[in-house]
C-alpha cells in the first residue's frame, strides 16, 4: 500500500513513525514536506533561547514509551532531567532522529519528497498527489498534516500589507530587523506575544514593547508537578457550562486547602478534556469558545517558570506593558504604524516601528488561501468544521466531504482536529493520535494488499 503523509512537522513525522512501526514490506509512505523534517511551525527556530512549553517527561514521541524523549535528552544533551523546560530546536532534531531509527528498524519503506501538494485528483481507489514541482504520485491512503496556518492580519481593515506588520512565527526578522530603540507593538498577548518578547529581549531590545489583546490575559506559569482529583468526566459534558465552572472552582479551592495548586485541577482535567467536548454538543462548544477560551488557553497552555520570571522582570522595568483593547484605527505614518486602542479608559495610540502579529494561527478553513486548501475546498473534500476551529471529520480522523460524507482513504491528524477533538495540539496528544490512525490507516488499506 502507498500512504501519504502531506506535511512533516511533529504531526507527520509521529503519523509517520507510527505508521512505519505497524507497516509490512508492502507499505511505502511518502512524506511530503517542503521545509526540514520535524521543524513545523513550533520546532523551527535554532535558537535556544526558545524553550519547550511542556517539561521533558511529557515530550516522548510514543504513548507507550513515556520515557522515549528522557532517554534521548540524556545521551544528546546530559545534565537535562525529566522536569527540565529544554530548548524547541533539540526536538526538532529528536523528532528526525526518532524518524531515522524507525525507517531502519521497520520492514516498510519510507521516502521524502520536498516539494508542496497543489491538489489531490480522487481515483477510483485512493487518490492522485500534484505536487508543486510539476510531477504527480498516487496513493492508497492520504493523510493531510498541513497544521498551522499564519495568521491572518487583524489590521488589514486599514492597512492591507505592510514590511512593518511581522508574523510572529518569523523568529529570524524578529531577531534581526527590530533596531535596538524601536517601539514594537505585539497583538495578541498569548504563547506567541511571550516568545517574540523573549526573542526581543535576548537580543538586547532597548525600545518599548507593548502588548494588547481584548482581554489581556498572559499565559501563567508552570509549577512543580502536582496531582489532584478531577472534579469531573466525561459523561459530565451534558451538564451546564456554569455547573462545570462552579465544581472546577471548589476543586481549586479544595486543592488550595490541601496545599496543591490550581495547575494540578486544570491537569487532572486532560484525560477528560476529548470526551466533555464531544459530549458537549455544538451549543455548548460555541458558548465555550465564546466565554471561557480566553481563561482555558491562558491556564492550561502555560510556560516554563524561567520564561514568566523574564516576562514578569521586563513588566516590572516597564519595557513591557500588557495593554487590555481592540483597535478601532490603524494609519501607515513615515517610518511608523500608529494604533489606536479602545479601552475600557476610553482610547489610546500607541505608535511602532514594527508590530508583531501574534494572534495565533488562522483556522478558518472556510476562507483559507492556501493553494492546497483552496482546491481541497473546491472539490468538496476539505470543510471546515462547524466551529471554524479546524476541518470537519469524523471519529476515526478521516475527513468529511461536502454532504457530510466520510471519504475513505483522506485522513488527518494535529491542530486540523480541533473542532472534533478541542485538545489535539500538544505533542501528548497528537502521539496519540498517530498511534490510532496508523493502525486504522494500514487496516483501511489491508483488503487490497
Ligand atoms: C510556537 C509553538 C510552540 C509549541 N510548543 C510546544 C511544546 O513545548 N510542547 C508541546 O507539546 N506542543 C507544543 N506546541 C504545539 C505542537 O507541538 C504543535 O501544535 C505541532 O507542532 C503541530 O505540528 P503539525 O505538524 O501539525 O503542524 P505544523 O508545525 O504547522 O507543520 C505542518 C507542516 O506541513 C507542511 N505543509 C503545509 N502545507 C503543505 C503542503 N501543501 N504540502 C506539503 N507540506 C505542507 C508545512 O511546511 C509544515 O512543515 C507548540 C506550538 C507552537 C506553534
Amino acid at each position: 500500500m502507498q500512504i501519504a503523509i502531506i506535511g512533516g512537522g511533529a504531526s507527520g513525522v509521529l503519523a509517520a513513525v507510527a505508521l512505519l512501526r505497524n507497516a509490512t514490506a508492502a507499505d511505502r509512505i511518502i512524506q511530503i514536506e517542503p521545509a526540514a523534517i520535524g521543524a513545523g511551525i513550533a520546532y523551527a527556530t535554532t535558537d535556544e533561547r526558545l524553550l519547550l512549553n511542556v517539561r521533558a517527561y511529557n515530550m516522548s514521541a510514543y504513548a507507550d514509551q513515556p520515557g522515549h524523549f528522557v532517554a534521548w535528552l540524556d545521551q544528546a544533551h546530559p545534565g537535562n532531567d525529566a522536569d527540565a523546560f529544554v530548548p524547541r530546536s533539540w526536538y526538532a532534531v529528536y523528532l528526525r532522529e526518532t524518524l531515522a531509527q524507525a525507517i531502519a528498524a521497520s520492514a516498510g519503506q519510507y521516502q521524502h519528497l520536498q516539494t508542496l501538494v497543489t491538489d489531490i485528483v480522487p481515483r477510483l481507489h485512493g487518490a492522485q498527489l500534484m505536487l508543486a514541482d510539476g510531477t504527480a504520485i498516487a496513493a492508497d491512503e492520504v493523510i493531510l498534516a498541513i497544521g498551522h496556518n499564519t495568521p491572518a492580519n487583524p489590521l488589514a481593515r486599514w492597512i492591507p500589507e505592510s514590511t512593518r506588520i511581522i508574523p510572529g512565527y518569523d523568529w529570524q526578522r524578529i531577531a534581526t530587523d527590530m533596531p535596538a530603540d524601536a517601539p514594537v507593538v505585539i497583538i495578541g498577548t498569548g504563547l506567541t506575544m511571550v516568545d517574540s518578547v523573549l526573542m526581543l529581549l535576548a537580543t538586547g531590545h532597548r525600545g518599548s514593547i507593548t502588548a494588547y489583546s481584548r482581554r489581556g490575559h498572559v499565559p501563567r506559569s508552570h509549577v512543580a508537578r502536582a496531582t489532584a482529583p478531577a472534579p469531573f468526566s466525561r459523561a459530565d459534558g451534558g451538564r451546564p457550562l456554569s455547573d462545570l465552572l462552579r465544581d472546577f472552582r471548589r476543586a481549586v479551592a479544595d486543592a488550595a486547602a490541601a496545599g496543591e495548586p490550581w495547575q494540578a485541577v486544570v491537569d487532572s482535567l486532560r484525560p477528560h478534556t476529548q470526551g466533555l467536548w464531544q459530549q458537549f454538543g455544538t451549543t455548548t462548544q460555541r458558548r465555550f469558545v465564546r466565554h471561557l477560551r480566553a481563561y482555558w488557553d491562558i491556564h492550561r497552555h502555560r510556560i516554563a517558570p524561567s520564561v514568566a520570571a523574564q516576562l514578569d522582570r521586563a513588566r516590572q522595568t516597564g519595557q513591557l506593558r500588557i495593554v487590555t483593547g481592540r483597535a478601532s484605527a490603524a494609519q501607515m505614518v513615515p517610518d511608523a504604524i500608529t494604533v489606536t486602542l479602545r479601552t475600557s479608559a476610553g482610547s489610546e495610540q500607541l505608535t511602532a516601528a514594527y508590530i508583531i502579529n501574534c494572534t495565533g494561527p488562522s483556522t478558518d478553513y472556510g476562507e483559507l488561501s492556501a493553494p492546497l486548501s483552496v482546491a481541497l475546498r473546491n472539490r468538496g473534500l476539505l470543510n471546515p468544521d462547524a466551529l471554524r476551529l479546524g476541518i470537519a471529520t469524523d471519529v476515526d480522523a478521516r475527513l468529511l466531504d461536502r454532504t457530510g460524507q466520510t471519504i475513505p482513504w483522506l485522513w488527518t491528524i494535529g491542530p486540523l482536529r480541533k473542532g472534533l477533538l478541542w485538545e489535539c495540539i500538544a505533542i501528548p496528544d497528537i502521539r496519540t493520535e498517530a498511534r490510532v490512525l496508523a493502525i486504522e490507516v494500514l487496516a483501511a488499506g489491508a483488503p487490497t494488499r
